[in-house]
């Protein structure tokens, strides 16, 4: 549904970058198998964000958001073929540290897109 680089506070500290990049999916496209570990934390916009993780290594795998809630945030990071991945947007754009700068020419949002 949508793919997109987030530079959010959250995002760069669980990447250990300056963002994560997601692709946006319906929950019910996605066969999960094995175990993940997850933490929640209320986001900017006041939903509780739960961030799943790998259980042995950490490695991020998605995230949920209420806000909605037939979504998946996978991770691009996760997929077995990285290409998959073509990212159409940045999010949270306003907090890019200038070494992590938005592509030049992508569409840049400030905070979340007024749909999100
Ligand atoms: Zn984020």
């Amino acid at each position: 549904m949508m793919a997109g680089d987030c530079h959010c506070e959250d995002c760069r500290r669980t990447s250990g970058s300056g963002h994560s990049s997601h692709l946006v999916v319906p929950e019910a496209s996605v066969a999960l198998t094995g175990e993940v570990r997850t933490y929640g934390r209320v986001s900017d916009s006041g939903n509780l964000v739960t961030r799943a993780f790998c259980p042995d290594c950490g490695a991020p795998i998605f995230s949920k958001n209420p806000a909605m809630p037939a979504m998946l945030f996978l991770r691009a990071s996760s997929l077995d073929d990285l290409e998959i991945f073509q990212p159409q947007m940045h999010l949270y754009a306003i907090r890019a540290a200038s070494w992590d700068a938005p592509s030049a020419g992508m569409l840049a949002f400030d905070k979340m897109p007024p749909a999100m």
